[in-house]
């Protein structure tokens, strides 16, 4: 087997994170979440901790036929779902595209779309007469004000539709389908995917009390006693825990994370649509691990240290290297480059050699290791901070699921820098942002 190559080590050695640096990056983020917590810091905290409301976690006894929206991951998804019925939670889906053009345009066809979308569902399933209850999983950093009340902070991933900064959600939901007329909904409940992952694995498993996502972005909730929230303005009464939304997607906006950023992450941030912000995201979420992965094997190119220095139109194409590439790469056994092959050729690049598939493979190790560390880094403080013996962590997400080694990359790297007396698991969430609804919605109603 060859291996890889000295030069091609050198160039990635700046995406290669130490223990201590990780250990650093795990206090950094402590005292950041603490500084989102406070009221008196929050204003000026990268990683807002918004307290979502959600207080109740699943007991077994949610019962019901829920509707429920899924937009801000790859697809947007409307759902139907059946609660504690005969069929054990029965549920169908459909998935719609959300054309560019609309996740580039205006907050109202955004909404329009959305209830488009959502009337042709209930007529599919002739349900367009009831008024069923809904739970809205909307996956951006909202400030809510009420577990039916959340308002935008900013767009986040591949969106960026006009006037929807700084309203809420909800009502934009609403009026667009008061606007259509012809169905009917009760919203019961807005939420981030992290508290629906939460929720969805803690119906299952009652130790889960962090939920993270990752997928095209990242971020992470927990629960939180209400003591240690300075946010909190609402009642003490019984349980006194909340879910916060941590949104720890845009931990090192103010600098704090520029020691370990590379010329690759930089030129991600420049060309964004959102450049400055969601710096840890960038680091580690499927919308940018693929291109971080293009950006060094062109430089390696361009160096003439890989495909003897013949690039192609395509892989100097920005976005042309999938973050599933990273994935199929990745699952070739050791030695063997069928994936690695079938991956370049569909980049148009010839001749390559088992040399330049080991260094490939290489630099889509380095990228995806160090966002494993870095979200591991981030999943270690939270359990640190609630240092409760034994928690289940939910976890969901395109790059979660599917990359061949995350799981195991996380699950070492959190062994790592946890307090040795505490015992955690990563549990795959089943479908949290569809379920996960139906079940907020369903305790919000339960409670109600
Ligand atoms: C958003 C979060 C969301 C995460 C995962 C981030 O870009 O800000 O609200 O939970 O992506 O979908
Ligand atoms: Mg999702």
């Amino acid at each position: 087997m060859v291996t890889v190559s000295r030069q091609v080590k050198e160039v990635c050695s700046s995406l290669v994170l130490s223990d201590s640096m990780l250990e650093h990056v795990m206090g950094l983020m402590h005292d950041e979440i603490c500084k989102g917590l406070s009221k008196e810091t929050n204003g000026c905290a990268d990683v807002k901790c918004f307290p979502t409301y959600v207080r109740n976690i699943p007991n077994g006894s949610e019962r019901g036929k829920f509707l429920a929206l899924d937009l801000g991951g790859t697809n947007f998804r409307v759902l139907l779902i059946e609660l504690g019925g005969s069929q054990k939670n029965k549920m169908l889906s459909k998935i719609f595209a959300v054309p560019q053009s609309v996740m580039l345009g205006s907050g109202n066809s955004l909404f329009d779309h959305i209830a488009d979308c959502l009337a042709v569902f209930m007529k599919e399933h002739g349900v367009q007469l009831e008024r069923l209850p809904l739970g809205f999983t909307f996956s951006f950093p909202c400030r809510q004000e009420g577990l039916t009340k959340g308002r935008l902070v900013r767009w986040t991933k591949g969106f960026k539709c006009g006037g929807v900064e700084g309203e809420d959600v909800v009502r934009l939901l609403q009026a667009a389908i008061r606007r259509r007329g012809d169905v009917d909904i009760d919203v019961l409940a807005v939420l981030n995917d992290t508290t629906g992952t939460l929720m969805s694995c803690a119906h299952k498993n009652p130790e889960c009390r962090v939920g993270i996502i990752i997928g095209t972005g990242t971020n992470a909730c927990y629960l939180e006693r209400l003591q240690n929230v300075g946010l909190w303005d609402g009642d003490f009464e019984e349980p006194q825990q909340v879910i916060i939304n941590t949104e720890w997607g845009n931990f090192g906006r103010s600098g704090c994370l520029d020691d370990i950023l590379t010329e690759y992450d930089r030129e991600i941030d420049e060309k964004s649509l959102n450049p400055g912000e969601q710096v840890f995201e960038k680091m580690i979420s499927g919308m940018y691990m693929g291109e971080l992965a293009r950006l060094v094997i062109a430089k390696l190119v361009k160096k003439g240290l890989l495909f003897r220095g013949q690039g192609s139109d395509i892989l100097y194409k920005k976005g042309s290297f999938y973050t599933k590439y990273i994935s199929e790469i990745e699952s070739d056994k050791l030695g063997e480059y069928y994936n690695c092959r079938e991956v370049l050729e569909e980049l148009c690049l010839g001749l390559i050699s088992d040399q330049d598939c080991q260094d490939i493979r290489y630099i889509c190790e380095v990228v995806s290791t160090r966002a494993a560390q870095l979200a591991a880094a981030g999943v270690a403080c939270l359990l640190n901070k609630m240092n409760e013996k034994k928690v289940v962590v939910g976890v969901d997400g395109s790059v979660y699921r599917f990359h061949p080694h995350f799981h195991n990359l996380m699950t070492e790297s959190i062994e790592k820098l946890v307090s040795s007396d505490i015992k955690f698991e990563l549990m795959l969430s089943e479908d949290g942002s569809g379920r996960g609804a139906a079940l907020v919605a369903a305790v919000a109603s339960r409670k109600s």
